[in-house]
């Protein structure tokens, strides 16, 4: 396994918070150098080219670096729910998902304990692992550390929530967002490229590359507008995008008027009319509906999505 000294001064994510987290200081993700995984399963929320026939690998950390607070997963990214796993118990735990088959390994908000996942990666390699290694990320990453992680990630899923600096500092505490997330996509796609093969029909997994997710958040559609306008002229009509309307508001959204609700179909709608208008070429979209099966519970020690248990 790898050296876990990067966690001794952490500057692994933007907040350069410098905490000595082998000593049990917590930085702005909450978390030691121990690494916390919530829930490892064949997961059958994310796109079909992810998700296949037999599921995505997801292994969800937790703690996170952005800290949104309308945060889906905020059961573990927020109250760090979760059990301290040991590198020998994550391989282990690992080696059982592959035998299920799943199509990928999907390491969900992994920035925070990169140390522990490059060294898991690096022993996947070496032991001739072929499924491709996926990194599943808030947007908010550092740009110099993507090329370690395009060393040994065949796929980058990242976010890119915030157009709006304002909107970003009032929901995770970081005006930046917007400037640092568009810095680390240009260098995923400089290394990855686009996704492919891109079949959303999920018979052929994505085997590299990166595709962008954006959520359209309740009240914000201005923010959706532009950061759909931001990604056109950076990337072109070719990037592929996932463009979700799944937000459900969670606790914390109490305190904010504008999130309290679910999207509406006429805000979803005007967001998918840009995307058509600008000509994006791969696009992933979503049916909105009143209930959804994939908004996760992470007290269910089984399995967190309703949805896994259909399959
Ligand atoms: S990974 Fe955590 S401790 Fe390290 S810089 Fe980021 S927020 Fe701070």
């Amino acid at each position: 396994m790898n050296s876990l000294d990067a966690y001794k001064n952490c500057t692994l994510c933007p907040r350069d918070c410098r905490v000595d987290r082998t000593k049990g200081v917590l930085g702005f993700c909450g978390e030691s150098s121990a690494c916390r995984v919530s829930f490892l399963g064949p997961h059958f929320g994310e796109e079909p080219s992810f998700t296949g026939s037999q599921g995505s690998g997801t292994i969800f950390f937790s703690g996170c670096s952005s800290q949104c607070f309308f945060c889906q997963n905020y059961q573990i990214s927020i109250q760090h729910e979760g059990r301290t796993i040991t590198p020998a118990e994550l391989l282990s735990e690992v080696h059982v998902l592959l035998a299920k088959g799943v199509h990928n390994l999907n390491f969900v908000t992994p920035d925070h304990f990169w140390p522990h996942i490059q060294g898991l990666c690096r022993t996947l390699k070496e032991e001739g692992v072929s499924v491709p290694l996926l990194f599943n990320c808030s947007g908010y990453q550092k740009q110099q550390m993507i090329g370690a992680y395009a060393e040994v990630i065949d796929i980058f899923l990242p976010d890119f929530k915030f157009a709006e600096s304002e909107l970003a500092k009032t929901s995770m505490g970081d005006a930046r967002y917007p400037e640092i997330a568009l810095q680390a996509l240009r260098e995923m796609v400089r290394l990855k490229g686009f996704l492919e093969p891109w079949d959303v029909t999920g018979e052929q997994t994505a085997r590299r590359g990166v595709l962008v997710r954006h959520l359209v958040l309740p009240g914000h559609i201005e923010n959706s507008l532009k950061a759909l306008r931001l990604l056109h002229r950076e990337f072109g009509p070719g990037l592929p995008l996932s463009v979700m309307g799944q937000f459900r508001p969670v606790p914390a959204c109490a305190k904010s008027q504008k999130l309290e609700r679910s999207l509406q179909t006429e805000e979803y709608n005007r967001v998918l009319e840009l995307v058509e208008t600008l000509g994006f070429e791969k696009v992933y979209t979503q049916e909105l509906k009143e209930e959804t099966t994939f908004l996760p519970d992470f007290q269910d020690p089984d399995d967190p999505f309703p949805g896994n248990r259909k399959k």
